[in-house]
């Protein structure tokens, strides 16, 4: 049956494609996107073409920018040495909250997992390959403590090494199998500071 018409239920379906919203859900928000005024709908609608269109990946770090190189990779009051690799932006983002770190950041957009078909080539690993140099000293690998964290650690740490830069590794202070964006700062802040060499 068709209760609503062809442009609620169409809102709906679309909604209902977003991860971890279900049925219920997303006839609620619709109900909610169609009830706001119509200039702030307007917005919410613009917002999203406009992060869809604008938003690219660093030529640098990978990570999400408006402009290439992105903020943290211009930014010549940061060291500039050292790299952390993370998995995801939003990780990127808990370790910038902890304001204890001031190095560059590579995002990998994933991490290894064999038993999901993603390999070494599915995530942003040649890219960190690519940017290493002599001025890098030290890559400091803060993955997820999940296997598919640590089997990536030890994947870049394998290929890292013969090309002489230091890699270490956050050290166990964050909880095992923890997403990093759901730590808290203090904690982040002495996984860093008790970071091992791989
Ligand atoms: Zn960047």
């Amino acid at each position: 049956m068709n209760y609503y018409g062809d442009s609620v239920n169409k809102l709906i379906e679309q909604l209902s494609r977003l991860p971890g919203i279900g049925g219920k859900s997303a006839q609620r928000l619709a109900f909610h996107i169609i009830n706001m005024p119509e200039e702030e709908a307007k917005a919410f609608a613009e917002s999203i073409i406009q992060a869809k269109t604008e938003v690219k990946y660093c030529s640098v770090c990978c990570n999400l920018t408006d402009s290439d190189p992105c903020a943290i990779c211009s930014d010549q009051k940061r060291q500039r040495d050292v790299i952390m690799v993370v998995e995801n932006p939003r990780d990127m983002a808990a370790y910038e909250k902890t304001r204890g770190y001031k190095g560059l950041y590579h995002i990998l957009h994933g991490a290894i997992a064999v038993t999901k078909g993603i390999g070494p080539e599915d995530i942003r690993i040649r890219e960190l390959v690519n940017r290493l140099d002599e001025s890098i000293k030290e890559v400091i690998i803060a993955t997820n403590p999940t296997v598919e964290g640590d089997v990536t650690a030890v994947y870049i740490s394998k290929l890292l090494k013969p090309l002489g830069v230091k890699v270490t590794r956050i050290a166990n202070g964050v909880p095992v199998g923890s997403d990093l964006e759901y730590v808290d700062e203090v904690t982040l802040s002495r996984a860093l500071e008790g970071r091992s060499e791989m």
